[in-house]
């Protein structure tokens, strides 16, 4: 009898935070660069999942069931687009069978219709080409100016979903944007001195990274993205750094470090494993900490090698 008069207790004080549970937006992002940026807009009037882990490659993620049924659950998805997850999630979407995240439903977002893209090919591309970024480059995430842009297309989203919250939504973006200002200033501060600094990276991961913070990147260890190296690629790369004296070797945490490491021995240059998602190391637990922590050891890289 005690026991069920507990149980009983239990239920009700529960019971409240059911019902507010119930109330909250359920949206699912693909990577955790975005579910960080919908956390900061949609704050406890929603709940928050990304797909992909910030230390995966995010062209090429394994399409797991448990995906399916988290998809079934939500009132929004929020994807990066620009056919960025065109490998593993259109089956996804189509597996759930639910209306309001399938592409064109209102629960459907696309965060790059407001961001600023770089790379967009001109004339035609062709699959053939072995390009995996056809409409332009996908990794715009990595400049907050673009994060600003996507916390904006989130808001609005999220507004016309939910227009009894939008005052908070319109609220929580613009003080996401004024602490980005802050950071972005402090961020450009520290590059600053380094402005011009010529790198190569792996995959056309940061390219709104580079235009945003004055790096020059003079090459890529895969000659096209999505292709592996070959050795004669390999062989100009390194042939290209010396004679522009590159330094800086930039890999996405989720590539082999075998040919970066033998055009670091051959060059002289510091491979750094730089992630450009939230998640990529422990250490980056948000969107913020992502550049706070790719930006202090891309300085101390530079100050090493003194590279510029
Ligand atoms: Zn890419």
């Amino acid at each position: 009898m005690k026991r069920h008069l507990a149980l009983f207790t239990i239920a009700l004080l529960l019971a409240p935070v059911a019902a507010r549970a119930q109330g909250k937006l359920n949206v699912m992002t693909t990577t955790e660069d975005l579910a960080s940026i919908a956390r900061e807009i949609g704050g406890d009037h929603i709940t928050v999942e990304g797909i992909a882990k910030g230390y995966q490659d995010p062209h090429f993620v394994e399409a797991k069931p448990s995906f399916i049924l988290k998809l079934q659950k939500a009132d929004v998805l929020v994807v990066v687009g620009r056919e960025l997850e065109i490998g593993w999630l259109p089956p996804l979407i189509q597996q759930s069978r639910n209306s309001k995240i399938q592409p064109g439903a209102a629960g459907y977002i696309d965060a790059s219709l407001q961001a600023s893209i770089l790379e967009v090919p001109t004339g035609q591309v062709t699959r053939a080409m072995g390009d995996v970024h056809p409409l332009g480059n996908p990794h715009y995430w990595m400049d907050p100016e673009n994060g600003k842009r996507i916390g904006k297309e989130i808001a609005d989203k999220l507004s016309e979903l939910r227009p009894s919250d939008k005052a908070f939504f319109q609220q929580k973006l613009t003080d996401f944007s004024t602490r980005l200002d802050a950071a972005e200033k402090r961020w450009l501060a520290q590059l600053a001195p380094y402005k011009g600094t010529k790198v190569v990276t792996y995959h056309r991961s940061f390219p709104n990274f580079a235009e945003r913070f004055g790096l020059d990147i003079v090459g890529y260890v895969e000659p096209k993205p999505g292709i592996p190296p070959s050795p004669q690629h390999t062989l100009d790369l390194i042939n290209d750094m010396k004679r522009q004296n590159v330094k800086i070797v930039l890999v996405e945490p989720y590539f082999d470090l075998k040919t970066p490491n033998a055009i670091g021995r051959d060059t002289g240059a510091q491979v750094l494993v730089m992630p450009p998602s939230v998640g990529g190391v422990k250490e980056i637990t948000d969107y913020f900490t992502l550049f706070d922590y790719d930006i202090k050891m891309l300085v101390e890289a530079i100050k090493k090698t003194g590279a510029k």
